[in-house]
């Protein structure tokens, strides 16, 4: 018997495997799917099995052992993995290894442990009795009469002395259980009444001949009460349900609110989690005694076997989307696996991504719509206030409005959340004599200056340096701080406001375990009035005393050079606002802006999404962008920059020589961020309509470009960013 493996020595091929002969006394452990140990060279790999054969015309040296019990990849998922990497073109074994939390990945060199607690139990009812009627030891016969009501009990609940002279009699054994790690047990309460609209949209998913749903509501509309209904049904079939939410400052919430109603049926996966923990929630998944997984991207891949329904919250969070190899999609892969298990996808947002509404709209999937707040909380009050006139006054951070508004909130003893999309204190250092910007060495990007550390930072490489004093160019004392970020601005709030408690969240405040929870609880239970924020704090959150929120500079968004700006500032802009006003209480947003007349922020102004949407759709329309072209970034790096150029240049034109189809080439160019870490880059852009031809010859591209060791080349398909 021969099998062929896959190791991660294959990084660079894209499907390479390589064969091994199974010693007679191993061969009825294989399977396809399970990991093996092999040697290679003079090293020992874990890898995957991925096909049983008969013969092979090499001399072949025989695997050294099967590690899994049970196959780790199912058929399912062996099937996903290989349509995923020609989808997405990229190796086969990094789709694999994504796939697996750390405990289960080929090559894994970490020894996750199991935990175990330590339990007493009688050996016999008969011997315990006598005990009792013969026996004067007080303390010790209160443990046997715990131990007859209850069988077993924890070893540490009583004295390990009085427990010794248990054990040494023979009455009582121990004895070792598993124990997870996290535990979801909860009290089990019955799930809220739907109300009229949300009855409606229940139906409609339910009764749709559609394989996926765009779950268009305004933010705190119910959906996620909606979630809950349809998964409860699911289960009471017996069958799975996945819930994806895009970051883990959400999760918290949203898992609480599920394990209200579904207890430990919940398994939860996300960046938050330590190796052990996702180990343990794995096996719970694998072992079939959890039916429902909430999580982020990576959640997508559990193991289930019966999938009713996966539900994808947010779903424009671009967080779904991996910015690194291997680059798949989780709504793709959800749509995929919807399809296999005949499940019904329900894609979910208050400001879905232009393409999933103009898939909606041409009726590819089913639109169901949610106008109206769940508990009859009104929509936001929102106001624009152009900074320009502001600057006049000397306002250059917070306008009068915002201002008065903040204090008037203080008053009330209500909360106050402000947006910017920036950590750090001040952006950047630049010299005011002869303009240069102080940047990253190794990647050409402006580095940002972190007060509490005192370092200007490189936030693509981690790259650190203290703060400048003098001009490295002009050699002038003339450097000057410019731009805010988040630390500025709480520094700023808590100058203006002596007596109001302030916090901030944002990457550098929440980078210990479980700081997102404590920030996020401890402003939910008002020890804090303000909270300052970036992105993390714009989804999903519901804080009832949150009245007033503030975005304090709206453009940093519009200005980012990318086709999707608008698209993303209309998000954010709504996303941010749905904090406000979540109960009885009315809700205003302040939005600080240097283009009031930007169409993307009027729009969110008036919650119009359908308005923006249409107007948004021109746009593409004319420049060719999606959902009218598919569009794919090449990158290609090297460290010799006439190579990078040269070998670019052949790229395109072996592109060109290729397509059949209406398709736009535009570069080589160097790449916005054109040097990381002393690698050059170049890109070239494409843009496309027919998606098979495309996907053959970038897979053609990438097998070409497997032996040319002078430069790398990657693929990125519907990309986040240009
Ligand atoms: P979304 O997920 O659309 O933002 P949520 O499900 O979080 O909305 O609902 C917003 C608020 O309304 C929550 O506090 C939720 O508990 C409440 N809510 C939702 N549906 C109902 C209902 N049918 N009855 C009572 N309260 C509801
Ligand atoms: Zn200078
Ligand atoms: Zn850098």
């Amino acid at each position: 018997m021969i099998i062929s493996v896959l190791v991660e020595i294959s990084i660079n091929k894209k499907e390479k495997t390589f064969d091994y002969l199974v010693p007679e006394n191993m061969k009825n452990m294989i399977q396809i799917g399970k990991r093996v140990l092999v040697p290679f060279g003079n090293q020992k790999l874990e890898g995957f099995i991925i096909n049983i054969k008969q013969e092979s015309e090499y001399d072949l040296k025989p695997i050294i052992k099967v590690i899994d019990e049970e196959p780790i990849l199912t058929d399912e998922l062996l099937k996903l993995g290989k349509e995923i990497s020609d989808d997405i073109v990229c190796n086969l074994i990094k789709i694999y290894q994504a796939m697996l939390p750390v405990g289960y990945k080929a090559s894994n060199k970490t020894n996750m442990t199991i935990k175990e607690d330590k339990y007493i139990k009688l050996v016999s009812k008969d011997i315990a009795l006598d005990f009792i009627n013969n026996s004067k030891a007080k303390k010790q016969i209160e443990i046997i009469y715990d131990l007859l009501d209850n069988n077993m009990v924890l070893k540490n609940k009583y004295s390990s002395n009085t427990i010794k002279s248990l054990l040494n009699k023979g009455i009582i054994i121990e004895e070792k259980k598993e124990k997870y790690r996290i535990d979801n047990t909860c009290k089990i309460e019955e799930l809220k009444i739907l109300n009229s609209y949300q009855k409606d949209a229940y139906n409609r998913i339910k009764n749709s001949n559609k394989d996926v749903i765009l779950l268009h509501g305004v933010t705190g509309s119910g959906k996620t009460e909606i979630y809950m209904h349809l998964i409860k049904d699911v289960i009471d079939k017996g069958k799975e349900a996945i819930v994806l939410v895009p970051e883990i400052s959400l999760t918290s919430q949203i898992i609480n609110r599920f394990k209200k109603h579904f207890s430990n049926k919940i398994a939860v996966f996300h960046s938050g989690l330590s190796d052990s923990e996702k180990y343990d929630e794995y096996r719970k998944i694998k072992r079939g005694e959890v039916s429902i997984v909430i999580g982020a991207r990576s959640a997508i891949f559990v193991p289930f076997n019966n999938i009713g329904i996966i539900i994808i919250d947010e779903e424009h969070s671009t967080s779904y989307k991996q910015d690194h190899n291997p680059r798949y999609n989780a709504i793709d892969v959800a749509i995929k696996r919807g399809k296999y298990h005949n499940a019904k996808v329900v894609l979910a947002s208050a400001t879905p991504t232009i393409e999933t509404y103009a898939r909606a709209d041409k009726k590819y999937y089913e639109l169901v719509s949610l106008n109206k707040r769940a508990n009859n909380a009104c929509m936001p009050d929102v106001i624009i206030v152009d900074m320009k006139n502001e600057i006049k006054k000397g306002n250059s951070i917070f306008s009068e409005a915002l201002i008065n508004g903040i204090s008037d909130r203080l008053n009330k003893h209500e909360q106050v959340i402000l947006f910017l999309n920036k950590r750090g204190y001040s952006s950047y250092q630049m010299c005011s004599n002869c303009g240069e910007v102080i940047k990253c060495p190794n990647c050409d990007i402006t580095l940002t200056y972190h007060k509490n550390s005192g370092l200007n930072r490189c936030h693509y490489c981690g790259y650190a340096d203290n703060k400048k004093d003098i001009c490295p160019k002009c050699k002038s004392n003339s450097l000057k701080s410019f731009g805010i970020g988040t630390e500025k601005i709480e520094e700023e709030i808590k100058e203006l406001f002596k007596n109001s408690k302030v916090i901030r969240m944002d990457i550098d405040t929440t980078s210990k375990k479980g700081a997102h929870e404590k920030i996020i609880n401890s402003f939910m239970n008002h020890e804090y009035d303000i909270l300052v924020g970036t992105q993390m704090i714009a989804k999903g959150l519901d804080f009832p005393l949150v009245t007033l929120v503030g975005v304090i500079n709206a453009d940093t968004l519009l200005n980012i050079p990318d086709f999707r700006s608008n698209e993303h500032t209309y998000q954010l802009i709504n996303q941010v606002s749905g904090r406000a006003g979540r109960s009885e209480l009315p809700g205003q947003v302040i939005i600080q802006t240097y283009n009031p007349d930007n169409y993307s922020i009027n729009y969110s102004k008036n919650n119009n999404y359908i308005g923006f949407y249409n107007e948004e759709m021109k746009i593409r329309k004319v420049l060719k962008y999606p959902p009218y072209y598919f569009i794919t970034l090449i990158k290609i790096g090297g460290k010799n920059y006439e190579i990078v150029k040269e070998e670019s240049q052949k790229i395109k034109n072996y592109i060109y020589e290729n397509i059949t189809h209406a398709t736009i080439i535009l570069g080589p160019t160097i790449s916005n961020i054109s040097k990381v870490n002393n690698i050059y880059y170049f890109q070239i852009i494409v843009k496309f309509r027919n998606k098979e031809k495309m996907k053959e010859i970038l897979n053609e591209l990438i097998l070409l470009e497997e032996n040319n060791n002078k430069i790398n080349v990657s693929v990125d398909i519907n990309p986040n960013n240009l």
